[in-house]
């Protein structure tokens, strides 16, 4: 699935740029709240995230999206054709429905606790809050989610004042610096407040992406993550 998503993408840098040779791809789901994606340049690679809603959107829809999302990096004028397909797609009442009800999922909570088997998430909060917060993030209730999720791995609830971790980290197969990093990633959500723009919530703000490379091993988190989903995602089958 992966590899037809990147190719899908290699085909639309090539429509858009076709002199210049197409840049390495890396394409990954991401727990995005509500219907989002994000494409970005860095080091000479690009990485796309698509909002884990849509994980089994149709590939026509998908190729629909990757013209949208290149088109908007590479401020090319995007074909008609290629937007209306994809706004077909985030417009339907099923994937409308599916948002909403993720969203209703995520306000029912099973409320466990932060010791895991391995990490105990309150004291990994204390230890990531001291080194990038000055100590200044007020503790929330942490828990271990009720079920192994691989492509979501942490939530933070503002209405509830809760965070979750994914248990499939709670692992020894997970390096520390792994769950660190997904606290961190859910404290930035505590340090950042979702903003409100005609009615649009914007959760990852570019304030947000700042704060969150200042994460020491920010580089070998994201790399660890795009590598070992399928590992968790196999973990997860296994219970
Ligand atoms: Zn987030």
């Amino acid at each position: 699935m992966i590899d037809q998503l990147i190719a899908l993408y290699e085909e639309a840098y090539r429509f858009y740029d076709p002199k210049r040779a197409v840049p390495p791809v890396h394409v990954s789901f991401y727990p995005y709240i509500g219907i989002n994606h994000t494409i970005r340049l860095r080091d000479g690679e690009v990485f796309v995230r698509i909002g884990t809603v849509c994980s089994d959107m149709p590939l026509p829809c998908h190729r629909g999206l990757a013209y949208v999302l290149v088109g908007k990096l590479l401020r090319k004028r995007i074909p008609a054709g290629a937007r209306e397909v994809y706004s077909a797609y985030s417009k339907s009442d099923a994937l409308r429905e599916r948002a909403a009800a993720s969203k209703r999922s995520r306000g029912r909570k099973v409320v466990t606790s932060s010791k895991g088997s391995v990490y105990d998430l309150d004291e990994i909060f204390d230890a990531v809050n001291q080194q990038y917060f000055a100590g200044s993030i007020p503790r929330p209730a942490l828990t271990w989610s009720a079920r192994k999720t691989y492509r979501i791995l942490g939530h933070h609830d503002a209405t509830h004042g809760h965070v979750a971790i994914s248990r499939s980290l709670d692992s020894t197969s997970v390096p520390r610096y792994i769950v660190e990093y997904v606290v961190f990633h859910e404290m930035l959500h505590i340090a950042h407040p979702t903003k409100h723009i005609n009615g649009r919530r914007y959760n990852h703000t570019p304030a947000f992406r700042r704060d969150e490379r200042k994460f020491a091993q920010y580089d070998a988190a994201e790399k660890w993550i795009e590598q070992n989903v399928r590992n968790l995602k196999k973990a997860a089958k296994r219970k």
